[in-house]
């Protein structure tokens, strides 16, 4: 028999799982706030749970799955984890701290399907979907890293699905772990601190405008128009430019009266950050009157991708045009180059260099 997964269980989950063990209900909240809110990876440290019980949650069940393989802590204080699941595919997390705030970028499959071309995870190509399970468990174990397990966090938590993978291809277990997330007994971060990025799913894009708890938006478009797009972004082909706002046309709709959803743009020297490109952009979204906001992504370059950042000059003319245009536009700051953990640098690199197969 499969150990079963608790961390990927919701409290109604888990509350069957142990009425099944014949125990009774409220020993399911004791266990669900001990890995969620306690953050308590082991059954030892259930001291709260008889005995016996907790001999049959080692035989039958699991706690954590992953094996970490490394860590890398960046000059700036981003933390960079690479764990193999229990099959042996790589995942990756990425925990960033700030002032106010820490941030914890997940990754929602190991590698991803996807071939923008100015991405590293594309070169692993999709070895397979995270459960719900090893969604939550990234997000523990970060926290349990930075504070310690059973440790009340100082600060606040958000996350970002925009670690390796392509979230809305692994639509149902990234609902079900912001539903576990969102639980007031347990890690209770709420959705409205959490960010999804695609690049550019529309029919799930369509569907999240219809889900009442729903987190924040994000869409990498990358490309003021398709011929460029089509390039960069393959997906492009399947959702094309006009189809992908219209879908975001729609989901407007679904936005708070102070919401706004986001169009990430990485930018590559030469390729796509003139100032014609900037405002070709701008028309784009003016057209659509859309209620979103750019953040512009320098580069990371990484062997083998063939591009080069653009300077920061450009960058910065490049916003100002959006700007001048009545598009907001911000420039995102990269956190954690140096190990790897930036935007679009998540390839399973480990010092022996890439990890991916599973062996
Ligand atoms: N598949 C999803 C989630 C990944 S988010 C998506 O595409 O949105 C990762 C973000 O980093 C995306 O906005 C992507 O456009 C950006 N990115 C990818 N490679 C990058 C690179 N080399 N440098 C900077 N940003 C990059």
């Amino acid at each position: 028999m499969q150990p079963v997964h608790l961390t990927g269980l919701s409290q109604a989950e888990l509350s069957d799982f142990v009425a099944s063990l014949g125990e009774p209900e409220y020993r399911a909240r004791q266990i669900f706030s001990a890995i969620h809110a306690r953050r308590v990876m082991s059954f030892d440290a259930m001291t709260d749970l008889p005995k016996e019980l907790r001999a049959t949650l080692v035989q039958r069940t699991l706690l954590s799955t992953f094996k970490l393989e490394s860590r890398y802590i960046s000059t700036d204080g981003t933390r960079r984890y690479l764990f193999k699941t229990r099959d042996n595919f790589p995942v990756e997390t990425v925990f960033i701290p700030e002032e106010r705030r820490d941030t914890i970028c997940f990754s929602s499959q190991s590698g991803c399907p996807l071939q923008c071309t100015f991405c590293l995870t594309a070169q692993l190509g999709l070895l397979r979907n995270l459960t719900a399970g090893e969604i939550v468990e990234q997000i523990i174990f970060a926290l349990n890293d930075a504070y310690g397990e059973g440790v009340q966090t100082p600060r606040g938590t958000n996350l970002v699905g925009m670690g390796a993978g392509e979230p809305f291809l692994n639509f149902d277990n990234l609902m079900k772990t912001i539903r576990i997330m969102n639980d007031t007994s347990g890690l209770h971060i709420v959705p409205n601190r959490i960010t999804v990025s695609t690049a550019g799913i529309v029919p799930r894009i369509r569907d999240l405008a219809t889900i009442a708890d729903r987190p924040h938006l994000a869409i990498s478009l990358a490309a003021p128009n398709d011929e460029l797009r089509n390039e960069l972004m393959p997906i492009n082909k399947k959702w094309p430019i006009e189809e992908l706002l219209s879908a975001c046309k729609e989901f407007e709709k679904s936005l708070k009266p102070n919401e706004q959803f986001t169009f990430e743009y990485v930018m590559l020297r030469g390729v796509n950050d003139s100032d014609a490109q900037a405002r070709q952009l701008a028309n784009l979204l003016n057209r659509h009157a859309l209620r979103a906001k750019v953040n512009l992504i320098p580069h990371n370059p990484a062997e083998p991708l063939p591009y080069q950042p653009s300077p920061m000059e450009r960058v910065e003319s490049f916003r100002e045009i959006l700007e001048s245009k009545g598009v907001h536009a911000f420039i995102r700051r990269p956190r954690g180059r140096d190990i790897f953990a930036a935007c679009g640098q998540l390839a399973a690199r480990s010092e022996t260099g890439l990890s991916a197969a599973p062996s």
